[in-house]
C-alpha cells in the first residue's frame, strides 16, 4: 500500500501525468497503462530500416542525441523477413548506398539481399547505431513543445518450443523531434477478394513468399504486376510452376538497362538537362526498341510517362529482370480479367 502511495505521489509531480490528465488523450491510451517515461534530449526515430539507420548515423555524427525504436528484433526487418530469396537490389548499388559509406567494391552492381543486409549491419556497427528492439510505436502526438511517442513492448519467452506472450509494457518517449522512418513497403496490403474464403488452395501475400520450392507442376496465380509480382512470377516459372499473372491496371515496364547503362541512372542523368516529359518520351522510345510493345503482351501502359507517374502518384515502374521473356515465350500467362 505504501508503495502504491509513493507511485501516486510521484505521478502527482510528474508533468507528464498532469498534462495527460488535463487533456483528453488523442491516442486513447489510458494514462495508468503507461509503465515508464523516457526523456530523450533530441530525436526519436521510428524504424530501423535503411532510412532510420541513415538518419541515426547522421544525427550521431552531428552530436544530436537520439533513440531509434524498432518493432522487430533486428535491423532492416523488411529485407530480412519479408523478401524472397532471389531478390537483388533493383537499382545499381551506388543509388542505394547510405550516407558516408559506399558499398564494398567487391559487391556486384546489383547486390543480393544477403549482401545488402551485410552492408546494413556493418553500417550500423560503424556508426554505433543501437536500436531499441521489439518496441512498436503505437501513436505519437505533439503538444506544442514535445513529442509524446507511445510504444508497446511485447515480452515473449520460449515455452515448450513455442514463443509465448508473457506480457506487455508501455513506455512513453518524450522528445523534441520525431523522425518517422517506417518505410513505404513495411505493411503488407491484402485486398478483399470476393470468394477468397471459399478458396481451398494456398493463398499468401508476396511478403511471405521465399522461393518456388514445392510449386513444380502446380498452377499458381500471381495477382498484381508490380516489381514483386513480376519477379515472383519469374521465380515460380524458373521452378517449373505453371504461373499466370493477373494484370488489372496499366503499368510501365522498362528494361533494367538500356544503352549499356542502368535505366534508373540514365533517367537521373537525362533529368539534369531535360524536362521530365521529354525524358519520359525518350525512355518509352528506347523501351519500345529494347523490349517491344508491352501492350501486345496484355500489359498496357498508363497515359502518363513512367517518371511523371512516379512523381504524381508514387507508382513505381517495373524494371524487368527476365519476366517479359517468359511471357513472350508463353511460359507465363497474362490475364487482364478483373476479379
Ligand atoms: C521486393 C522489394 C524490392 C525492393 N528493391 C529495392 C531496390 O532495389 N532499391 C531500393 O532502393 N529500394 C528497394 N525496395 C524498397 C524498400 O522499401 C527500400 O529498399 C528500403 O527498405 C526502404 O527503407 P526504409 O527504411 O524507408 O523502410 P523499411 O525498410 O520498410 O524499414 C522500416 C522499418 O520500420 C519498422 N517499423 C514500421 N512500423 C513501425 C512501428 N510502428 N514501430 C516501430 N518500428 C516500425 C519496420 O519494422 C522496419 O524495420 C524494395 C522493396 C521491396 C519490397
Amino acid at each position: 500500500m505504501d508503495c502504491f502511495a509513493e507511485t501516486e505521489g510521484k505521478r502527482a509531480h510528474d508533468p507528464l501525468y498532469q498534462r495527460r490528465a488535463a487533456t483528453t488523450p488523442a491516442t486513447g491510451v489510458p494514462v495508468d497503462d503507461v509503465d515508464s517515461v523516457v526523456d530523450v534530449p533530441g530525436a526519436v526515430i521510428v524504424g530501423a530500416g535503411p532510412a532510420g539507420l541513415a538518419v541515426s548515423a547522421m544525427l550521431g555524427l552531428g552530436g544530436v542525441a537520439y533513440v531509434i525504436l524498432e518493432r522487430c528484433g533486428c535491423i532492416a526487418s523488411l529485407w530480412r523477413h519479408r523478401t524472397y530469396d532471389r531478390l537483388c537490389l533493383h537499382l545499381p548499388k551506388r543509388f542505394c548506398e547510405l550516407p558516408l559509406m559506399p558499398f564494398p567494391v567487391s559487391f556486384p552492381e546489383y547486390p543480393t539481399r544477403d549482401q545488402f543486409l551485410e552492408y546494413l549491419e556493418s553500417y550500423a556497427r560503424r556508426f554505433a547505431v543501437e536500436p531499441v528492439f521489439r518496441r512498436a510505436v503505437i501513436s505519437a502526438e505533439y503538444d506544442g513543445e514535445s513529442w509524446w511517442v507511445y510504444t508497446k513492448e511485447v515480452i515473449t519467452a520460449a515455452v515448450g518450443g513455442e514463443q509465448a506472450v508473457l506480457g506487455c509494457t508501455m513506455t512513453v518517449y518524450r522528445s523534441k523531434w520525431l523522425v518517422v522512418a517506417t518505410g513505404e513497403n513495411a505493411e503488407p496490403v491484402v485486398p478483399e477478394i470476393e470468394g477468397a474464403g471459399r478458396f481451398k488452395g494456398q493463398m499468401m501475400h508476396s511478403s511471405e513468399y521465399r522461393n518456388g520450392d514445392g510449386y513444380a507442376g502446380k498452377r499458381v496465380l500471381v495477382v498484381g504486376c508490380g516489381n514483386s509480382g513480376m519477379e515472383v512470377c519469374l521465380d515460380l516459372c524458373n521452378h517449373n510452376a505453371r504461373a499466370s499473372m493477373v494484370v488489372r491496371d496499366t503499368v510501365h515496364v522498362l528494361p533494367r538497362e538500356m544503352l549499356g547503362r542502368s535505366t534508373f541512372g540514365l533517367s537521373m542523368w537525362l533529368l539534369r538537362w531535360l524536362p521530365v516529359q521529354t525524358v519520359d518520351r525518350l525512355l518509352l522510345l528506347m523501351s519500345r526498341l529494347v523490349i517491344g510493345d508491352t501492350a501486345r503482351l496484355s500489359i498496357a501502359r498508363p497515359s502518363l510517362g513512367p517518371l511523371e507517374l512516379k512523381a504524381v502518384s508514387g507508382k513505381t515502374p517495373v524494371l524487368d529482370v527476365g519476366t517479359l521473356a517468359k511471357i513472350k515465350s508463353g511460359n507465363i500467362k497474362v490475364s487482364t480479367e478483373a476479379f
